[in-house]
């Protein structure tokens, strides 16, 4: 097995997994790999897993391949307002 650990959305306090993005933010992402998923993950022992969010040709790419990609939570977090895009 290399589940990864399992942790919480402190808002809406569903299971998510956080993930390291390459800027060292926290991102939550879905416990299971989704089809509309955005997000690789790479499980690295002792430490978060590292998360990388993929867009255009990487994200066609990686779903032509059928890599496993998880869905970002916060986007979805029913807890959280909005984001207002300007
Ligand atoms: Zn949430």
């Amino acid at each position: 097995m290399s589940a990864l650990p399992p942790g919480y959305c402190p808002a809406c306090r569903i299971p998510v997994v956080w993930t390291e993005l390459v800027t060292g933010e926290l991102c939550a992402v879905s416990i299971a790999a989704q089809a509309d998923g955005d997000v690789t993950v790479w499980p690295r022992s002792g430490q978060v897993p590292r998360g990388r969010i993929l867009a255009g040709d990487d994200l066609t790419e990686a779903r032509k391949n059928a890599v496993s990609l998880y869905g970002q939570h916060y986007p979805t977090c029913p807890a959280r307002p909005p984001q207002v895009h300007s």
